[in-house]
């Protein structure tokens, strides 16, 4: 069953607040989309000296954005690594368990917004950080209905989480108040035991 709520606060403040709940330090995280690093810095922060942070962007521009980011804030340089690769990839560079992923979808704000994330590469993204996820751990999913091609891609990230098995995955939805079909919302995907994705 999903669990459907609206909420006045931010939907990303809410992601974030599901993500803290499961992790402690020492953990393995995955960022899948950098973006302008924020949501790196959050996870590094929660994860400490102790834990590693991968993070995914296919631009550049996130990349440096997110290291400097992450410098600035005094991160120590062995606690994340950054990929200029498609979160489609992760598989590639991730190969223990991990506690948490994060995809926020879209573009990155202030760049280019014709390069946004694909239904294609997000769902293999999902699909690979679901099965590397440890029981007890979470998935958050930001979508964007909005912009040019965030309907398909939205839509197909639905299907997704409807597809999933429901004894081995929670899954809640969280929407604005004031939210219209174009409206953001936020897919919260937690693993209920140890065993491997079933979509
Ligand atoms: N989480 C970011 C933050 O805290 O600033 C915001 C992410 S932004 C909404 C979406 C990002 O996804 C963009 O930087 C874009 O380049 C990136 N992106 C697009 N396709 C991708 C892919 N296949 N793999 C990884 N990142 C991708």
């Amino acid at each position: 069953m999903i669990e459907g709520e609206c909420i006045s606060s931010s939907l990303l403040d809410r992601a974030h607040e599901v993500v803290a709940e499961v992790l402690q330090e020492g953990d393995t995280v995955v960022d899948a989309t950098l973006g302008n690093g924020h949501d790196t810095l959050f996870l590094a922060g929660c994860v400490g000296s102790s834990g590693m942070v991968f993070g995914f962007d296919i631009q550049q521009a996130a990349i440096s954005s997110t290291a400097e980011r992450l410098e600035a804030a005094g991160v120590d340089r062995y606690c994340y690594q950054l990929k200029c690769e498609s979160h489609a990839e992760i598989g590639r560079y991730v190969t223990g368990s991990i506690r948490a992923a994060m995809f926020n979808l879209g573009y990155l704000p202030g760049g280019d917004k014709r390069k946004i994330t694909q239904s294609r590469s997000t769902i293999a993204g999902l699909s690979t950080a679901g099965s590397l996820l440890s029981g007890g751990g979470v998935l958050t999913v930001m979508c964007y209905p909005g912009h040019d091609g965030g309907a398909d891609e939205v839509a197909k990230v639905n299907e997704f989480v409807h597809a999933l098995d429901i004894d081995q995955w929670s899954v809640s939805l969280y929407l604005r108040r004031e939210a219209t079909d174009e409206s953001p919302y936020l897919w919260v995907v937690n693993k209920n035991s140890a065993k491997t994705l079933s979509s």
